[in-house]
């Protein structure tokens, strides 16, 4: 009897594990951002189960892909948007990694629209402080130093980082590596994406930011969206479609937000395959 009761309870956890959810190594959502509808309604229309859900003035589509779930968060643009869109997913959602996804522009020749970047870093261009310059002496974009991250704790220790550059998670950046060959509208190559609230179109500061500080492209959300994601240790990723480029004459095309969402979600897949405990 005792035997076979045993028998029972092995039969019904190994049930379990195979038919409940229970098949990842942790089943919390993956956030996808996107500051704009067209960076996110391709997302958002292949979620099954979709359900809106409105925070502030932030929207969240929580949903299934390739059975698992996802939330697709549309953001809005620069910084205070991104910053508290971000917060309020962490605190409403808890999710496992945070993908921030969308369209930039280039600082390097070599890009064009459609090719996308992999952020292997991030760096917030309107972080600096000037040197001093007397009146009449001028206001040269290259009279700034670069500031970092600045992160302060001013409870517990008095932890500061000051570093320029925040970095994607290297397991979500390899992952990424993996499903390159499945896009077919670019280039994908790794870079440094430069964040700021502001436009750049003057040649010689994109130049000059490409040249000093390695910048691949511009946007508006990713440095600070890793910032707060590495506060709350959250594995973080930040991918950019190439949309515009005034290196080239290359207006802003919108249809690169899109091509963006396709190779987000098979990066998106391969981590979920890759979480899977059962095969
Ligand atoms: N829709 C807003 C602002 C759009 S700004 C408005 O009308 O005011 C452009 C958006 O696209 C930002 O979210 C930014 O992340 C991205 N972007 C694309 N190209 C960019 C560039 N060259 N410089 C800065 N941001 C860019």
């Amino acid at each position: 009897m005792k035997h076979i009761n045993k028998f029972l309870t092995a039969l019904l956890i190994l049930t379990l594990v195979i038919f409940s959810n229970a098949l990842y190594a942790d089943e919390r959502p993956i956030l996808i951002q996107g500051a704009m509808p067209s960076e996110t309604d391709y997302m958002i229309s292949k979620l099954t189960d979709a359900k809106e859900i409105n925070i502030m003035q932030y929207k969240y589509v929580s949903g299934k892909f390739a059975d698992y779930p996802v939330i697709i968060s549309l953001t809005g643009s620069g910084s205070v948007n991104i910053i508290i869109s971000t917060l309020k997913a962490i605190e409403e959602f808890n999710p496992v990694i945070i993908i921030n996804q969308g369209t930039a522009g280039a600082h390097d020749p070599k890009l064009h629209t459609f090719d996308i970047v992999l952020g292997s870093d991030f760096m917030n261009t309107s972080r600096w402080q000037s040197l001093q310059k007397s009146a009449g002496e001028g206001a040269d974009y290259r009279d700034i130093i670069y500031k970092g991250a600045s992160y302060f704790n001013y409870v517990g220790d008095d932890e500061r980082s000051e570093e320029i550059f925040l970095q994607s998670d290297e397991n979500l950046l390899n992952i990424a590596h993996e499903v390159i060959s499945t896009y077919k509208q670019g280039k994908i190559s790794d870079g440094v994406i430069a964040t700021s609230d502001s436009w750049e179109r003057r040649i010689d500061r994109i130049k000059y930011l490409h040249s000093t500080y390695g910048t691949s492209c511009e946007d508006m959300e990713t440095e600070p969206s890793s910032q707060v994601a590495s506060m709350f240790k959250i594995p973080f990723l930040g991918v950019r479609v190439i949309s515009n480029s005034s290196l080239h004459n290359e207006e802003f095309n919108p249809a690169s937000g899109e091509a963006c969402q396709k190779y987000v979600l098979e990066i998106v897949k391969q981590y979920i395959s890759k979480s899977k405990i059962v095969k």
